[in-house]
């Protein structure tokens, strides 16, 4: 009989599951939410709750203006309209990425040109240029699982070329490069609050720019009425349209922002945390046979949304990654991930054949299919995941997860 879990052994892990849970919640943040309950539950304009959060979310990222949105969805759809995105226009995106990075494209009628990813999942700056095209209008960078990308590199190729530089900050809040932000490098950033990333509301999301006009066009975009009327001053063009804005409201709810808020007041720390628990991982899955770990870039502060693993299956005698995963998770180690719905967007139908949802899109000259993007493909297929814990007492769990991966790792032959 094998000691493997799978096969019939004891599980490493033992007693309750999950083993992460986000964002974390005590009894301060539960009487935080609960005051706005009492305070408002409506925020039609830049007041309340939403003004202390945007305030907040200025002062942290160092930016002229925050604007908090329904979604990272919204934001980014704002985003794209903000920077003047027109049917037709291309914006180059990462072949790899959660698709609402690129997917509001659709609803502009632009095109996401999909550009390859190095081994860390991050947009390859070495491949932009050779699908920069007249009708380029900008690049939009997401700093998967919490890795800063390459920025230094984009913006000086979105320089050259005159395109605007975007960032989609959904898995990185907090995280910097050579001490900048993500999120402050181009001419506006998007993030999602949603459940799971390292900034969270539950729901919403918010824009970052230092531009006026940008400022004034997010506000446009989605926040007719009230805010749009208060905010856009009477001189600027768009300050008549502001009763009907675009004809679209995406705003957050209030007590989202209250959560959010709270959040945001700890997230250094959650970072901090975060990265003595990812320090300790990375070093012990890199010391072992048949798993890569990347290293960070000097310069680079990631948020560590997740601790990312490259399997090599050809040290496991090609054992599959999925037989390995499910071994993992047997031992209790259930935190053990594969990427699912972030994946390279060539396999998604929506990229591959836009007309049924989008009649008429000007898609036809860019046809995805599988093998496109060798290298995100490839990394995506071989990509186990691991939640990173922001807390010193979260180290002997860490530890057991270690554990239950060397553990498969001595008996593989068992699982051949
Ligand atoms: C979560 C996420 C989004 C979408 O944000 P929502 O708040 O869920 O709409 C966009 N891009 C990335 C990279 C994300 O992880």
């Amino acid at each position: 009989m094998s000691a493997l879990a799978l096969l019939g052994g004891d599980a490493v892990l033992t007693g309750s599951a999950p083993h992460f849970v986000w964002p974390p919640v005590d009894d301060v943040t539960r009487a935080r939410v609960a005051a706005q309950l009492d305070t408002a539950v409506s925020v039609p304009g830049r007041s309340g709750i939403v003004a202390e959060l945007e305030d907040a979310l200025q002062e942290y990222f160092g930016v002229r203006h925050a604007i908090t949105l329904s979604s990272g969805t919204a934001a980014l759809h704002a985003v794209y309209w903000a920077a003047r995105v027109n049917a037709g226009d291309e914006v180059i995106v990462p072949a790899w990425t959660f698709h609402a990075t690129a997917s509001p494209l659709f609803h502009l009628r632009a095109v996401p040109v999909l550009c390859e990813t190095g081994p860390d999942g991050n947009i390859d700056p070495t491949r932009v240029e050779e699908l920069i095209t007249p009708r380029t209008r900008a690049i939009m960078v997401t700093h998967l699982w919490g890795r800063p990308a390459a920025m230094l590199a984009l913006q000086a190729i979105a320089k050259s070329h005159e395109l605007a530089l975007l960032e989609d900050g959904s898995h990185a809040h907090g995280a910097s490069h050579g001490g900048q932000k993500v999120g402050t490098f181009g001419l506006a950033g998007a993030f999602s609050l949603n459940g799971p990333k390292p900034l969270s509301g539950g729901e919403g999301g918010f824009v970052l720019t230092d531009d006026d006009d940008t400022y004034y066009r997010v506000l446009t975009f989605a926040h007719y009425n009230k805010r749009a009327e208060s905010e856009i001053p009477k001189s600027h063009p768009l300050a008549r349209y502001a009763v009907t804005g675009s004809g679209l409201k995406l705003r957050i709810h209030p007590l989202a922002a209250a959560l959010a808020l709270d959040q945001l007041g700890r997230l250094d720390g959650y970072l901090a945390g975060r990265a003595e628990v990812a320090h300790h991982l990375s070093e012990q899955f890199a010391g072992m046979p048949g798993l890569d770990v990347i290293p960070m870039p000097d310069g680079v502060i990631p948020s560590w949304y997740g601790l990312t693993i490259t399997y090599r299956p050809e040290e496991f005698g090609g054992l599959s990654i999925e037989r390995f995963h499910q071994a993992l998770v047997a031992e209790g180690a259930t935190g053990f991930d594969r990427p699912g719905s972030t994946r390279p967007m060539n396999q998604l139908p929506l990229y591959r054949q836009p007309g049924p949802l989008f009649p008429g899109h000007p898609h036809s000259h860019r046809r995805y299919a599988d093998g496109d993007f060798p290298v995100a493909e490839h990394t995506y297929r071989h990509t186990i995941k691991l939640p990173v814990w922001h807390r010193g007492e979260d180290l002997p769990l860490a530890g057991r997860y270690v554990r239950a991966a060397r553990k498969v790792i001595d008996h593989h032959k068992e699982l051949l």
